[in-house]
């Protein structure tokens, strides 16, 4: 950690600090300048971050020098983290690991129907939402644990893997009995009670990006993930809120190389909630393997007119079908396999 001082600073303030670094353990030199002086610190650098450095007289600016995510940082771990789902499916390698469904779960025709087309056209997890977070309290709010049944019965008649959202920390058992990867949606990325719970389980997390936060704030919510023992936590950029109102969201397809530049953790791409719009989605797809994505994540539904949920940006089978075989074009030009 780097502090730098003001150029009015006094030998008093300048003391002071160092003493306080010192009192603390850690390792201070003073560098005087000409203009301005700085300290540098060295020692835990968690345990200066409590401080309210930049509150203390003299100070102009403290520069970290470490990341405050550290599990979760190429600096920890340099080797790509594959996430197994069980049933041979793996996130984080060669292969781009397709997970397609419907927003939410219905009834089981319609789930079962689904999952067998986007299993014929190559998905290799089966999505959907049993506990959807809704922006109305009267809008459907999701079948819950039949929904699950669903999933898990779907899973077996299909052989896909299965990934749903939680939304309760009271609801974890009952998730994780039916699931091969919990989902942390957009809305509860920062519920940091959640995410405390589900890193002390060990079924996968795909942690959402959240409609406002940073790709730092990403990272810091899976640390809690990390730093709870669960390993296995995939990233998912999913669209944030800007002034653009044409599309839902504003696929951010820079967090994938940004990300990969910063952190050991597989990144899937949902460019369905990223656009909320169909006729978009099989375009950012692609441009997401293009970008480096480990996978996707995309809303199909046999009727999307009829859809209780999403219905505007998801696809109907045939065109997710035509869409895969696009995608596997790219994926190959990119060195990868779908
Ligand atoms: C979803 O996947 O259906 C969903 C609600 O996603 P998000 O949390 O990204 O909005
Ligand atoms: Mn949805």
């Amino acid at each position: 950690m780097i502090i730098v001082l003001k150029p009015n600073a006094t030998k008093k303030q300048i003391d002071h600090i160092v003493k306080k670094m010192e009192k603390l353990g850690l390792k201070p030199w003073l560098s005087e300048g000409v203009e301005r002086s700085i300290v540098g610190v060295i020692g835990k650098e968690d345990v200066i971050r409590t401080l309210p450095l930049e509150g203390f007289p003299g100070v102009e600016k403290v520069i970290p020098i470490l990341k405050p995510y550290k599990r979760a940082s190429l600096d920890f771990k340099k080797t790509p983290t594959k996430v197994s789902a069980g049933g041979g499916v793996v996130i984080g390698g060669k292969e781009i690991i397709v997970m397609a469904g419907p927003c939410s779960v219905e009834n089981q025709k319609i789930l079962l129907e689904t999952a067998k087309v986007v299993k014929k056209s190559g998905a290799k997890i089966l999505r959907g939402g049993a506990f959807k977070p809704r922006t109305s309290p009267y809008s459907f709010q999701g079948l819950g644990e039949v929904g699950l049944k669903y999933l898990a019965e779907a899973r077996e008649r299909t052989g896909l893997r299965v990934v749903t959202e939680i939304m309760d920390v009271r609801t974890l058992e009952m998730v994780t009995k039916y699931t091969d990867i919990i989902q942390i949606g957009a809305r509860n990325m920062q519920n940091f009670d959640l995410l405390k719970e589900v890193g002390k389980v060990r079924t996968p997390v795909l942690l959402k990006r959240g409609i406002a936060s940073t790709i730092k704030e990403l990272l810091m919510s899976a640390e809690y993930i990390l730093a709870g023992g669960n390993k296995d936590v995939i990233l998912c950029e999913r669209g944030i809120r800007t002034f653009e109102t044409f599309t839902r969201n504003t696929l951010d397809l820079n967090a994938v190389p940004a990300l990969k530049s910063l952190t050991h953790l597989p990144v899937v791409v949902d460019p369905s909630h990223g656009t909320g719009r169909w006729g978009l989605v099989s375009v950012m797809a692609g441009a997401a393997i293009a970008a480096g994505a480990d996978g996707l994540m995309i809303e199909v539904h046999p009727n999307p007119e009829e859809a209780f949920s999403d219905g505007d940006q998801s696809l109907l089978p045939a065109k997710f079908d035509t869409m895969m075989k696009s995608l596997r074009k790219i994926a190959k030009a990119v060195g990868r396999t779908l």
